[in-house]
């Protein structure tokens, strides 16, 4: 058996049994431009054409758990069950500004431990196949589709590191990104990473117009060995270096992600030290509100807002561009891995 999603398989099948090659966009279109959920519904194919692909094949391998959407219906996180009984999340996002984001898992588990991450307490179970990261924009496409409006961003920033799971991620954002499947922007996909060094060469390869986000959140060492242990493997020197290349071969800007953890790495001085980190990059700062959960609650807490306020105003003033994130979800386990790690 092979998902819907791995057209070479079907394309297989279907030169196997001699059925023409038009058949596939028959199929394609129905399934995501028309988000047909059942085989047997797709009505644009003969019968026997349907039925041989539900004898071959899955239309999705994960299972729901759990969905909970936020009280004023902003956020939705939802729990999948692989077939191996793996716990996957995946969070959407509707901006008031009528933009939807997707933020989807990689692996199940991570391996990176980074200690203030709901995620690490399971470690790493094992890299997702492809079809397993499409399936969950998938889903998500299709329940803002009934809610007549579109998945317009997804960010590779759930469960995992992507980079160590490179070769079903980059199938993913190519069926994702297809005109003919999921149509997403490439520009509009961004993949998150905290240690990038050995795939980097790889992505801006494969992908030029893709967003690289890096998880940054400490403007040091010493910090950033504290709470990101992948630190100690590969520094922030070789980090930034890496980062000077791809930005001198892609021209892109770089997202780094900062995640505001009270009297860790929010004190005022670090501002200025991200400045001169930072200083004449094309890099562009989000700062995250830290969300507590309770494995980390006695170690880490949120830093006020007002501090967060000053934090971006050092950086404004020296002229690095920053972002406040907003916190959508503080009422449905908000930490990436907490629903995961419940179960
Ligand atoms: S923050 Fe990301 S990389 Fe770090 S442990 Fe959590 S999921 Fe893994």
């Amino acid at each position: 058996m092979f998902s819907i999603h791995d057209e070479e398989k079907i394309k297989d099948l279907f030169k196997e049994k001699k059925i023409p090659p038009f058949r596939y966009s028959q199929l394609e279109n129905a399934i995501y431009k028309n988000f047909v959920e059942d085989f047997l519904d797709i009505q644009t194919i003969p019968k026997e054409l349907r039925e041989l692909l539900k004898e071959n094949s899955f239309y999705c391998s994960l299972e729901i758990d759990h969905i909970v959407t936020s009280d004023n219906g902003q956020t939705t996180k939802i729990l999948f069950k692989t077939k191996d009984w793996l716990f996957i999340e995946s969070v959407i996002m509707r901006h008031l500004t009528g933009r939807n984001t997707l933020c989807i898992s990689s692996q199940a588990g991570c391996p990176m431990a980074c200690s203030f991450c709901a995620t690490w307490k399971l470690g790493l179970q094992r890299n997702l196949e492809f079809y397993e990261i499409v399936e969950q924009v998938y889903y998500a496409a299709n329940m803002l589709y009934k809610e007549w409006t579109i998945l317009r961003n997804v960010v590779y920033m759930g469960m995992g590191e992507p980079f160590l799971n490179y070769a079903n991620v980059k199938k993913s954002i190519e069926i994702i990104c297809n005109q003919k499947k999921l149509n997403l922007s490439n520009r509009r996909v961004t993949v998150s990473t905290c240690w990038i060094i050995k795939w980097i060469v790889d992505f801006w390869n494969d992908f030029s117009q893709t967003s690289l986000a890096v998880s940054l959140h400490a403007p040091n060492d010493e910090i950033r060995n504290k709470i990101m242990p992948v630190n100690k493997a590969s520094n922030l020197e070789t980090l930034m270096k890496t980062l000077d290349d791809y930005v001198e071969k892609t021209n892109k800007r770089v997202f780094y992600e900062y995640i505001m953890i009270n009297w860790v790495n929010d004190d005022i001085r670090l501002a200025r030290e991200l400045w001169e980190l930072l200083k004449g990059k094309l890099a562009h700062v989000n700062f995250i509100p830290y969300n507590a959960w309770e494995w980390t609650w006695w170690s880490f807490n949120a830093t006020p807002r007002f501090i967060i306020e000053k934090f971006q105003k050092v950086l404004e003033n020296y002229g690095v561009p920053s972002t406040i994130r907003a916190t959508m979800w503080d009422d449905i386990d908000a930490a990436c891995g907490q629903l995961a790690s419940k179960k």
